[in-house]
């Protein structure tokens, strides 16, 4: 049986009744549904009074209201929910009938859904949604990948809602099974990286002794240049915020950060494809540290402390350099996470589109930012770019912000503010640009203990192994 609903969406949290109402706005009838049945008459009554909004009772009812090709998306936890959905959704649609997963999904269970529901004819979908719950209601980035014939069928309506970014959706087709939500996980990752990068210039700003009303101005001045992004306004707007006894309400919070889980699924899908994304990985750990909360209140009371505590510089210098060593560590942040796309795509034989991935995360999400438009350029004018870091554009970017960048790194160590991501993306970036790095060591010791051979220089591709002791 077949109805006249455009799309059913299962799952109304925070993320799916948002997306929702954002179908509605678009002109799309939308059918919706929960486990939790009363969600859905709450909804009915109130959000989505006077919409065209209908709600399901069940999974027969909600297949029943659709047009075919049957389009159904679930927002719903990540993990066994969404297998027990499609188990319960299956015996109700038609080959060709497609399902869409929006939710936080590991991509190589988008891999396996993909599969399994290719051989039963069903299309399948797993697409990363980003922006929360303002993104979901007004635009989010959304990144669909999966079975690509589904792709016509929510065209229409996966742009017609995504965010927009200079007139262009953030929306676009990503790349065969798991591609989008792996692609998700990296936009995830890369905003951990930029979340610790900021905190780690506040932590300096606090060390240099300045003011938070004075922190608030440079990060709102930051944001009319190179930084403009979503992550620096809304620091800004954090630090100036007052707590009903009129006090700053950031410094009474307790440092101890949470994780869900995808900034560490990106750190261990690149230590599995061993690609050096060292930043987002000091940010997973920086996050773990933070977590130590008890441990370090123990610690700050019994181990030394660096001889200079207190900055002497020109404070106003010092600023500037900061806003250089951002700019130059979020350039290399994003190098890296294109690295890992780039190794995951050869690996999965993913035909991904790292300008289009760029415009989808330029608008709508939690990194959007104007220097995405950078790194789209930079694609757009070289698809077959190795490494952003050799783009001209950031060359010349890293070229100006380099001294500033190095200065910060060594004042920080200096006065003992820990900065591990600052300072683990000046020690790639060294890495990067040596010709010579020191693993000609590592080889001849693993040679030495382990008869594990070496290449000589000029003689690649032959293996050869010393009797270093001379011991028979
Ligand atoms: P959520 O809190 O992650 O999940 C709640 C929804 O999942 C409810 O509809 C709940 O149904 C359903 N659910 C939970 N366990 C279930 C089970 N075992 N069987 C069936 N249904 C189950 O909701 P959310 O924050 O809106 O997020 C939805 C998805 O989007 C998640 O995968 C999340 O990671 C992802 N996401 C969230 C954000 C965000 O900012 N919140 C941003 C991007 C992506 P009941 O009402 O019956 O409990």
């Amino acid at each position: 049986m077949s109805g006249n609903a455009d799309i059913g969406l299962i799952g109304l949290a925070v993320m799916g009744q948002n997306l929702i109402l954002n179908m509605a706005d678009h002109g799309f009838k939308v059918v919706a549904y929960n486990r939790s049945i009363e969600k859905v008459h709450h909804f009915l009554a109130n959000e989505a009074k006077g919409k065209n909004i209908v709600g399901a009772e069940s999974i027969p009812d909600l297949c029943s209201k659709l047009k075919s090709p049957k389009r159904v998306m679930l927002l719903v936890k990540a993990g066994s929910a969404v297998d027990s959905f499609i188990d319960q959704l299956v015996p109700h649609l038609e080959k060709g009938d497609i399902i869409i997963d929006g939710g936080n999904s590991e991509y190589a269970d988008t891999q396996r859904r993909t599969e399994d529901l290719k051989q039963k004819g069903i299309r399948f979908v797993g697409s990363g949604v980003s922006g929360g719950e303002e993104g979901a209601r007004y635009g989010p980035s959304l990144m669909p990948g999966g079975n690509k014939e589904a792709w016509p069928y929510i065209k229409d309506i996966f742009q017609s809602i995504s965010a927009k970014a200079d007139g262009q959706p953030c929306c676009d087709w990503v790349g065969n099974d798991g591609a989008g939500h792996f692609v998700k996980m990296v936009h995830n990752g890369i905003e951990y990286g930029d979340m610790q990068l900021i905190g780690e210039v506040y932590d300096l700003m606090l060390a240099l002794g300045i003011s938070q009303e004075e922190m608030a101005d440079t990060f709102e001045e930051w944001n009319k240049g190179e930084l403009d992004s979503f992550l620096i306004e809304i620091t800004k707007d954090i630090l100036r915020y007052k707590d009903e006894k009129g006090e700053y309400l950031l410094p009474k919070i307790r440092d101890a950060a949470g994780q869900k889980g995808t900034g560490k699924w990106t750190a261990i899908s690149a230590l599995n494809y061993g690609v050096p994304v060292t930043l987002i990985g000091e940010a997973v750990f920086s996050r773990c540290l933070s977590a130590l909360k008890n441990e370090r209140t123990i610690a700050s009371k019994k181990l030394p402390k660096p001889s200079t505590l207190k900055f002497t510089g020109d404070k106003k210098q010092f600023l500037e350099n900061l806003r250089q060593a951002l700019y130059a560590s979020k350039i290399v942040s994003y190098a890296q996470g294109f690295m890992l796309l780039r190794e995951a795509a050869a690996v999965h034989k993913w035909d991904l589109d790292y300008g289009s991935i760029a415009l989808m995360w330029r608008g709508g999400c939690i990194i959007r930012s104007v220097f995405l438009g950078q790194i789209k350029i930079a694609f757009d004018k070289d698809p077959n770019l190795s490494s952003l870091l050799l783009a001209p554009f950031f060359i010349d970017a890293i070229s100006k912000a380099q001294n500033g960048w190095r200065n910060v790194v060594a004042t920080a160590v200096n006065l003992g503010v820990p900065t591990p991501a600052l300072s683990t993306a000046l020690a790639f970036y060294d890495g990067y640009r040596s010709e010579r790095l020191p693993a000609n060591l590592l080889q001849a010791q693993r040679d030495y203990f382990g008869a594990h051979t070496y290449e000589l220089l000029g003689q690649e591709g032959k293996f050869v192994h010393t009797n270093w002791t001379g011991k028979g």
